[in-house]
């Protein structure tokens, strides 16, 4: 057992980062051990990392290099996780010599029995499985009270050039349908409203015992009582048909919002990152989703600065986002990464034009994102909320549309689905008034 100890965890990267970091803290929970609200006073430093984008690693390698001072005043135990774990292994051990434990995506069931016989040499774990595993999740390693997060499939088949998660994660893994149900089930017994299913290729699910695809997967995790709003993510636009169209359109209780990584809108550099769609085929899958969902609010990945990527190309990833007109985008320069095929192109874009080009895509979005909030003004929507607000005394939550709304209730309502009413916006968030 690893009772009277205490552990801290630290989480970069997405989603499923987030859904890892809660399963190892049940995993310790389980144990005994209890969480310390501050790294200071804990015992075990766990640190999940993100190995996608150099900047992601770059951010872990400082903060590694800030946690010296804790082993030598502490003595506490620091273990690293996670897609950098798994990528970097002995570098990272030799790079940070006081690092404990070196653990891979695939091996954190092992970690309560590392802590607790924990040996003079320092360890690397990060052996592959091939199935997938289910690992325990307790109600009080959740972040939120009311919106979970489902880990459904794991690792990715699909090799785009500049991604390094088929490397970190390995092949695809489905969890079984009655366990992605039954975990479902519990949450919404405890209250939970919305749920958020993951994994890196959700469009590529399949039961690994009955074959149910996603669409089927989405009818059955609605139909759970209770359950008000349902998300999946991340889709790759390849692999989205028209039963899926379907399934979001006629499931009231899916939300008519999805993220749909484009990446590019040149075809010639979509073709260099082995993304498999074309322009006119990203934008027929947009199409067939507005006009079966008016509504339907969309968000989308791009990076600027890949190899060879010339400011034509990028006008047309420009031109896609002004046709498109999505809710938000996520924007990232361009970083070679170990093993992957792109890595060995030049990376011929110079950073001072990636930059450039970050920042006219940026303030582009930013300018739709206004004219798109300006037009809610005065539109009555469900919001669920989750708390406090960062600044002042407002309540936050999200739409859904999956918008920040920050508004003003005369009571408390956090974790609850409320209507709220829009008086004002900014460019990533609206503001509201509770509406009785
Ligand atoms: N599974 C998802 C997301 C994977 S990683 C998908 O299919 O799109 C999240 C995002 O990081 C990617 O969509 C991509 O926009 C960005 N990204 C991945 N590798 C990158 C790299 N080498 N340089 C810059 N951005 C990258
Ligand atoms: Fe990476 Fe492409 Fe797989 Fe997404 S679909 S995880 S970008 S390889």
């Amino acid at each position: 057992m690893l009772e009277g100890k205490t552990f801290y965890i630290h989480t970069f990267g997405c989603q499923m980062n987030v859904n890892d970091s809660e399963h190892l803290a049940s995993l310790l929970l389980a144990e005994g051990a209890s969480p310390a609200s501050r790294l200071e006073e804990s015992d075990f430093i766990l640190i999940n990392t993100c190995a996608v984008r150099e900047k992601s690693v770059e951010k872990l390698f400082s903060y590694l290099g800030r946690l010296k001072e804790y082993k030598e005043k502490r003595k506490a135990v620091i273990v690293c996780l996670g897609c950098v774990a798994q990528l970097y292994r002995q570098e990272l051990l030799k790079k940070f010599p006081y690092l404990d434990l070196v653990v891979g995506p695939h091996q954190y069931a092992a970690v309560p029995s590392l802590l607790k016989n924990l040996a003079e040499e320092r360890k690397i774990l990060t052996a592959w499985k091939r199935g997938w595993t289910d690992l325990p999740i307790l109600p009080e390693s959740r972040e939120s009270r009311v919106s979970a997060y489902v880990t459904i499939m794991e690792g990715c088949n699909n090799f785009c050039s500049f991604c390094v998660v088929p490397f970190v994660r390995g092949r695809e893994k489905y969890r079984p349908l009655r366990s992605i149900l039954d975990e479902v089930r519990a949450l919404a017994d405890r209250g939970y409203l919305e749920i958020h299913l993951l994994g890196q290729n959700v469009n590529s699910y399949r039961d690994p015992e009955s074959g149910t695809r996603l669409p089927e997967l989405l009818e059955k995790v609605s139909s759970i009582p209770g359950i008000e709003w349902v998300r999946f993510l991340t889709s790759h636009p390849k692999d989205f048909g028209p039963e899926l169209v379907e399934a979001m359109a006629s499931i009231p209780k899916v939300c008519h919002q999805l993220h749909l990584p484009l990446q590019s809108g040149s075809d010639r550099i979509l073709a260099l990152m082995n993304r498999k769609y074309t322009r006119e085929e990203y934008l027929e899958k947009i199409e067939s989703l507005k006009s079966r969902m008016p509504d339907i609010s969309l968000s989308t990945d791009i990076i600027v600065g890949f190899p060879t990527e010339t400011e034509d190309d990028f006008q047309q990833t420009i031109e896609m986002v002004e046709k498109i007109k999505f809710t938000s985008i996520f924007s990232f320069r361009y970083s070679p990464r170990p093993r992957t095929a792109a890595s060995r192109l030049k990376d011929d874009v110079p950073e001072e034009v990636k930059i450039d080009r970050l920042i006219r895509l940026q303030s582009r979005q930013k300018e739709i994102q206004l004219e798109l909030h300006r037009q809610l003004v005065g539109q009555k929507m469900n919001v669920l909320c989750s708390g406090p607000s960062k600044k002042g005394n407002l309540h936050a939550g999200r739409n859904e549309a999956y918008q920040v709304i920050n508004f003003y209730s005369p009571v408390d309502v956090s974790n609850r689905l409320v209507t709220v009413r829009i008086t004002g916006y900014g460019p990533y968030s609206l503001q509201g008034e509770l509406e009785d």
